[in-house]
């Protein structure tokens, strides 16, 4: 999560599309610790200030946000079945969500 440095473009991962003009308000929340494991499944690229990781842990998933400025502010979604966390997940590298 450190690097903020210009990277060989083989070493980036996924980075979401700017933010469409219609876009859906994700309800953010403070991180509960809700699961003792929770693994991370997709993740965004870690370049940008703002990173996503979609996460599942026991049954649920959801999308994590993080936002590095000074330190690293991190919220999530709400938890969802894998399905709708999906589509979640989908809108937010589409631009559709944020
Ligand atoms: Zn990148």
């Amino acid at each position: 999560m450190t690097a903020l440095l210009p990277l060989p473009a083989a070493y980036h991962g996924m980075h979401p599309a700017p933010t469409q003009a219609d876009y859906e308000r994700v309800n953010w929340r403070e991180p509960l610790p809700r699961a003792a494991r929770v693994r991370v499944r997709r993740h965004t690229c870690d370049c940008r200030p703002i990173a996503y990781e979609l996460c599942q842990a026991g049954g649920l998933c959801f999308v994590r946000r993080i936002y590095q400025t000074d330190g690293i502010v991190t919220v999530e979604s709400e938890w969802l079945r894998a399905v709708l966390a999906e589509q979640l997940w989908s809108k937010i590298l589409l631009g559709q969500a944020r």
